[in-house]
């Protein structure tokens, strides 16, 4: 692919390509060699020329046509390497099912990192993930309750990992440069069992923070009623941002038990 073609950047697709050679080492560096690894949206290939010298197996999605045929013609001479062609958040279940691998890596594209990011955190990974976000998502990906930013996110990110902040970027890192901050995370397993099925999580998280102003019973209606609330030992006057991981599992646990 022509130099110049491989920067032209779409909007639509959230493309924004890492420059930064301290962040691209950071974030290939991560994943162990020899290891097998999805990369999302690899576009002209900061991350991924570093991965594939690295990694056991690497298998990139990617939405954009020609960056998709790009690598593909790549994939031919590297039997190490195979291609996605699609929308991530279509074709991710069946990636993940059948290459099974022990990392997730992308520098994510912004438009779509919230519900991404609500499926990948369902993947109990053995390697864990890494994954640029704008810093305002990463913050709510990190935050703890009674944060302001504290949501659904920040919950379903801590069933199966723990996270931490590996690195700040600042918008000249990309080019075309974005309007905010980025921020890469490092999801590492916690390696206990998490309690009730993600699933069951994600419905009861989606419900509990449909009005960040109502309490938790409000919110819950027609779910868990304030009875049932206080009976698991949440208190229904609380509002959903106040409440930790562990009073969203037993909220999750009651209402499949009713
Ligand atoms: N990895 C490259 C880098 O760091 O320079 C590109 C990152 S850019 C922020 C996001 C990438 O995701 C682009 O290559 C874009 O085409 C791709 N992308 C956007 N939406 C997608 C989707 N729904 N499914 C798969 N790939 C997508």
């Amino acid at each position: 692919m022509p130099e110049k073609q491989k920067q032209i950047a779409k909007k639509a697709l959230g493309q924004h390509f890492l420059k930064d050679r301290r962040a691209i080492n950071l974030i290939a560096g991560a994943i162990p060699e020899g290891s097998s690894a999805i990369e999302i949206g690899p576009g002209p290939g900061a991350i991924t020329e570093s991965l594939l010298d690295r990694v056991g197996s690497l298998t990139v999605i990617e939405k954009d046509d020609r960056f998709a045929a790009h690598w593909s013609e790549i994939a031919q001479a590297r039997g190490h390497l195979s291609v996605v062609h699609g929308d991530v958040l279509k074709v991710l279940n069946d990636t993940v099912a059948s290459v099974k691998p022990e990392w997730i890596v992308g520098n994510l594209p912004y438009n779509i990192s919230g519900p991404l990011t609500a499926q990948l955190a369902g993947y109990p990974l053995s390697g864990g993930m890494v994954l640029m976000y704008q810093r305002e998502v990463g913050d709510r990906i990190m935050s703890g309750p009674g944060s302001k930013v504290y949501g659904g996110l920040s919950v379903l990110a801590r069933h199966h990992y723990r996270v931490k902040r590996l690195l700040l970027l600042p918008p000249g890192a990309f080019s075309p440069p974005p309007k905010v901050h980025s921020v890469v995370l490092l999801f590492t397993p916690h390696g206990e069992t998490p309690a009730c099925e993600y699933s069951a999580l994600q419905k009861i998280v989606r419900k509990g923070f449909m009005h960040r102003r109502k309490t938790i019973a409000n919110n819950m209606k027609g779910v868990l009623s304030a009875e049932q609330l206080g009976a698991i030992g949440i208190d229904p006057g609380k509002r959903p941002e106040q409440l930790d991981y562990g009073s969203w599992v037993a909220m999750a646990l009651a209402a499949n038990a009713v």
